[in-house]
């Protein structure tokens, strides 16, 4: 396969760089192999039979390289013979681009990624769009059965070349069925509850909990999922509640820091927090973020709460400053649930530094407002004005940095807001 790789992918252009980096020599002897028959392999077809995604690039009609990501049930891509793959196309946002790219240009790159292993490989080939009327039995080949999104066209593809790709830089990541596997294997090599009791689990408190998701959501806050380490559903909570974990510091000794809990659920078999690490502290956030890692256990209690929103209808003013957000996006979740009227504003010095900024965006795009300090035409949050806006039975709820949470109250007192109207929780 190596010669039918080269010949495709080692142009002029690309053999010159070769050549200039010095890999030329090294890369020639790829091109110059023996011809041989581009047949998908035993590993090939097992690897293709594993994936529930791939990334398929295709050629537009100006030129441009137009990549797409490709998604549905394990194995939905199927090796039709050793040089034949193909999928079921199914209904999306209806723009139809990589299909319409193929009507003037048939070639398609795909790339196939396993994070776990640090793997990928990468399949060259000619591609056709296959219609239920005319081809019905083909089409039947690439359906899945038991998924039920409707099925808009088969794509089939003539395999042309193919190469497996050198692991370096492939962070690995683990999909939810990924991770459940890895719990369900844990358990059984390591039986719970002689595992809640074993010295390296952090935590007396009776929820034993399990790592079983980590993303960074800027370049110094994670976001951690967690759950129940049996498997079992976990104790039901309100916006604004916060979980106390333990966390080992370096020189051995344990502490414990507070997390509000980012979302919420009705019967939650997950709990997500997001931890800014503070340089400038005492080293809780920064042994966390160092420590934790995928399948960490540790036991907790049950979620707190000392920052609850109101039982009625009233409107809610929610105002988050920096990682402040954390307890506001779950109230602006739960007033949505309740069919509650709010307004969100979040400051911050600028989005790429503040979490949850995108989801807020796509998830409240009529009730959030958004306040960059450090954005080329800064935007400040006019505390004053903004409480002067609201309407005198609005419940007002600030989470923040204290001078933030200081600037609120004060300009409550003044305007003769009521203490009732106003709850804030510090971090500090
Ligand atoms: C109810 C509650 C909920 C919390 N929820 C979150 C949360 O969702 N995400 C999160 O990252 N933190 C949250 N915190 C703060 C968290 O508990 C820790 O205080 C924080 O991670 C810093 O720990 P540390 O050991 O690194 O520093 P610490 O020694 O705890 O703090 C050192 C110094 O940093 C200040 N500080 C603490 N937190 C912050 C902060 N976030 N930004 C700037 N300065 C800070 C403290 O006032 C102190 O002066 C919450 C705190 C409480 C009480």
């Amino acid at each position: 396969m190596a010669r039918a790789f080269a010949k495709i992918s080692f142009t002029p252009n690309v053999q010159a760089v070769q050549t200039e980096m010095g890999s030329r020599m090294a890369y020639q002897a790829a091109e110059l192999g023996v011809a041989e028959e581009v047949a998908l392999g035993a590993a090939e077809q097992a690897f293709i039979a594993e994936h529930d995604s791939f990334y398929q690039a295709t050629v537009s009609q100006t030129g441009w390289p137009y990549v797409q990501h490709r998604g549905g049930p394990v194995g939905f891509l199927k090796v039709l013979d050793d040089r034949t793959i193909g999928y079921a196309d199914f209904s999306g946002n209806r723009q139809y681009i990589s299909v319409g790219n193929l009507r003037g240009d048939d070639r398609v790159s795909l790339l196939l990624m396993d994070y776990p292993q640090r793997r990928r490989l990468k399949i060259w080939g000619r591609a056709r769009a296959v219609d239920e009327r005319t081809e019905p039995a083909l089409l039947a080949k690439l359906e899945s059965p038991d998924f039920r999104a409707p099925v808009e066209r088969g794509i089939v593809i003539r395999v042309e070349a193919f190469d497996w790709n050198c692991p370096k830089y492939i962070t690995p990541r683990y999909s939810q069925r990924e991770v459940e596997a890895l719990l369900v294997q844990a358990r059984q090599q390591q039986p719970a509850a002689v595992a809640r009791q074993a010295p390296g689990v952090l935590g007396s408190g009776a929820l034993p909990l399990t790592i079983t998701g980590i993303r960074q959501l800027t370049p110094r806050i994670r976001a951690y999922e967690l759950r129940h380490a049996d498997g079992e559903l976990l104790p039901a909570y309100r916006a604004g509640a916060h979980l106390r974990v333990p966390i080992a510091l370096p020189d051995g000794s344990v502490t414990f820091r507070a997390y509000s809990l980012t979302d919420v659920a009705d019967n939650p078999s997950q709990y997500h927090i997001a931890v800014l690490r503070v340089d400038d502290g005492e080293g809780g956030s920064q042994a966390l973020h160092d420590g934790w890692q995928l399948g960490t256990r540790f036991n907790v209690d049950a979620p707190d709460n000392y920052f609850s929103l109101h039982d009625n209808g009233r409107p809610a003013l929610l105002i988050a400053g920096g990682i402040g957000i954390t307890p506001i996006k779950a109230m602006a979740e739960e007033l949505t649930t309740r069919g509650v009227d709010f307004q969100l504003h979040y400051a911050g010095r600028a989005p790429e530094q503040m979490a949850f900024v995108e989801d807020l965006r796509q998830h409240f795009p009529n009730q959030c407002r958004f306040y960059f300090s450090q954005a080329p035409t800064p935007a400040r949050l006019d505390v004053s004005v903004l409480l002067n806006s609201v309407s005198a039975d609005t419940v007002i709820y600030v989470c923040g940095p204290v001078r933030l949470i200081d600037a609120v109250r004060q300009t409550a007192r003044r305007l003769g807001i009521a203490d009732e109207r106003l709850q804030s929780e510090s971090f500090a």
